[in-house]
C-alpha cells in the first residue's frame, strides 16, 4: 500500500471518530481588544504526529471528504461559540470558520450549516464564513455566498493579494473584513514594495468601508507600521498562537 494510501484510510478513520481537534486564533485592536476568533482544524494521525492543514486539507478535497470534514469542524466550533458566549457570558464578537470552494459547491450547505447552527442555538451575526480566494471561484459560489450574507452570516476573503479573483469578490459580495495574506505583511516596515501594496489596498478598503485584518503579525514593528497606514485589526503570534478551547476562555475573559 502506498503512503499516501494509509493517509486516507487514517484521515477517514477520524472522519468517523470525529477526532479532528480545533485551535481557535483570536484577532485583536492594536490595544489587545478581542475583535473575532478564527477556527484552525488540527490533525493528529493514528501514530500521534500532528500533520500540518496545508497537508491534510487538500488530501481532504482530492477525496471528497471535504465537505463531511467542514460540517465537523462547524460543529466543533459552533459549540465553543456557545460555550463562550452563553456559559461564560464572554463576547468574542464573531467566530470565523474557514471554507473551501469545493465545500460551496454542495448545494446543501446553507442548510447544513443552518441545522447545526438552530440546534446548537447561535446567532448567524455571530458567525463568519471566512472563504479562501480562489481561481475555482463561480457564479453559484458567489449566489450562496450571498445568501449566507442575507441570513446573517459575515464574509471574509482569506489571503487578499494571493489569489486570482480578489476585486472579483470585492464587487459582489457584501464584505465583513478583507485578510491580508501575511506574505504581505511580514518584515513590512523593511520593505518599500510591500508597503505600496498594503497602503493601496488599506485606502481601496477604506473607501469602501471594508475593514482589514492583518494576518502572520509576529512583530510590533510590523504592527506599529500597519497601524500607521489604518490598519486596525491583527492576527498573529505577537498577539495570540492559534490555543485550544481552555486558553481561549482565558485569553478572552
Ligand atoms: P489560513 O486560513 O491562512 O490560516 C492562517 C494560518 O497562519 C494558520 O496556519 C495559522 O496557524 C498561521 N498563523 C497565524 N499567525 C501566524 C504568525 O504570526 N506567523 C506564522 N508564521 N503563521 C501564523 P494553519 O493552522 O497551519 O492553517 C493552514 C491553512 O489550512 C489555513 O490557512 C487554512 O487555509 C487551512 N485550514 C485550517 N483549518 C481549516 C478548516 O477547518 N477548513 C478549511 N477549509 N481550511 C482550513
Ligand atoms: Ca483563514
Amino acid at each position: 500500500m502506498f503512503k499516501t494510501d494509509f493517509i486516507i484510510q487514517d484521515l477517514y478513520a477520524s472522519l468517523d471518530k470525529n477526532n479532528f481537534i480545533i485551535q481557535y486564533q483570536p484577532q485583536f485592536t492594536e490595544n489587545h481588544q478581542i475583535t473575532g476568533i478564527e477556527a484552525l482544524a488540527r490533525w493528529k494521525d493514528s501514530k500521534g504526529n500532528f500533520i500540518s492543514p496545508d497537508v491534510f486539507i487538500p488530501l481532504l478535497e482530492e477525496n471528497q471528504l471535504i465537505y463531511p470534514f467542514g460540517l465537523q469542524v462547524a460543529n466543533k466550533s459552533f459549540e465553543c461559540a456557545y460555550t463562550m458566549l452563553n456559559h461564560l457570558k464572554i463576547n468574542y464578537n464573531k467566530m470565523a470558520i474557514n471554507v473551501s470552494p469545493l465545500q460551496l459547491d454542495d448545494q446543501n450547505f446553507v442548510d447544513d450549516l443552518e441545522y447545526l447552527r438552530k440546534h446548537i442555538g447561535l446567532e448567524t451575526q455571530g458567525l463568519t464564513i471566512e472563504i479562501t480566494e480562489s481561481s475555482k471561484i463561480t457564479s453559484d459560489h458567489f449566489d450562496m455566498i450571498k445568501e449566507f450574507n442575507n441570513l446573517g452570516y459575515g464574509i471574509s476573503i482569506d489571503d487578499f493579494g494571493t489569489g486570482y479573483s480578489s476585486f472579483q469578490y470585492i464587487m459582489n459580495v457584501p464584505l465583513t473584513n478583507l485578510k491580508l495574506d501575511r506574505s504581505f505583511i511580514q518584515d513590512i516596515h523593511l520593505n518599500k514594495s510591500q508597503q505600496s501594496i498594503v497602503y493601496a489596498i488599506i485606502n481601496m478598503c477604506t473607501q469602501l468601508k471594508i475593514p482589514v485584518i492583518a494576518e502572520g503579525v509576529e512583530s510590533i514593528e510590523e504592527i506599529q507600521f500597519l497601524s500607521k497606514i489604518g490598519c486596525k485589526h491583527f492576527q498573529g503570534y505577537y498577539f495570540s498562537k492559534p490555543l485550544n478551547d481552555n486558553d481561549l476562555f482565558e485569553i478572552a475573559a
